[in-house]
């Protein structure tokens, strides 16, 4: 059944609010990051100093990380790569499995030892569950999205609470 792909690993407010030493716990090396209104807000180029600290963190734990986004806007995400010194993947076409296989080559790990985090029910957490890979869902970090993505919110909004039952929350802060 397709709702069973809608389930997220885990969930948190935020990237900064995911409790790194859990995921260690689970055995994780390395983690495919969403980029929009995931690390930064929705179209930016500035990255806040959190999303950096956060990256930052991972990479003193020694995880390895790629970022994997749909975005068409390919000078963008390489300089936000650039500055986290983190591969890209762009035009992603998320949820289709092809390029998250190219993240889990670029990662060198097997499956079972990478998550993916994402703020899109259908496009990170359904991507990653139909390769066998674990997402961890955040809230998007602003309102602004593509309008395609604004209507899919609409469809995400009223299974939240479903998927979202008996998911392990993954940071400190009570969820929405
Ligand atoms: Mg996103």
């Amino acid at each position: 059944m397709l709702f069973k792909y809608l389930k997220p690993f885990g969930y948190a407010i935020s990237i900064l609010d995911i409790d790194v030493q859990r995921l260690l716990s689970y055995n994780i090396k390395g983690i495919i990051l969403d980029i929009d209104n995931t690390l930064v807000p929705w179209g930016s180029w500035d990255i806040p100093k959190g999303s950096l600290r956060f990256i930052q963190s991972l990479k003193s734990l020694g995880l390895k990380c790629c970022l994997l986004s749909n975005t068409d806007n390919k000078a963008r995400a390489v300089s936000i790569g650039r500055e986290l010194g983190l591969p890209v993947i762009t035009n992603a076409f998320k949820p289709l499995p092809f390029s998250f296989f190219r993240a889990v080559r670029i990662l060198g790990l097997r499956r079972e030892n990478i998550v993916s985090i994402g703020d899109q029910l259908f496009m990170d957490v359904f991507g990653s569950n139909i390769i066998g890979i674990r997402c961890i869902l955040v809230k998007p970090l602003t309102d602004k999205d593509f309008f395609s993505t604004r209507v899919l919110r609409i469809l995400e909004r009223r299974l939240i609470p479903r998927v979202l039952k008996e998911v392990e929350y993954f940071g400190d802060i009570r969820p929405r």
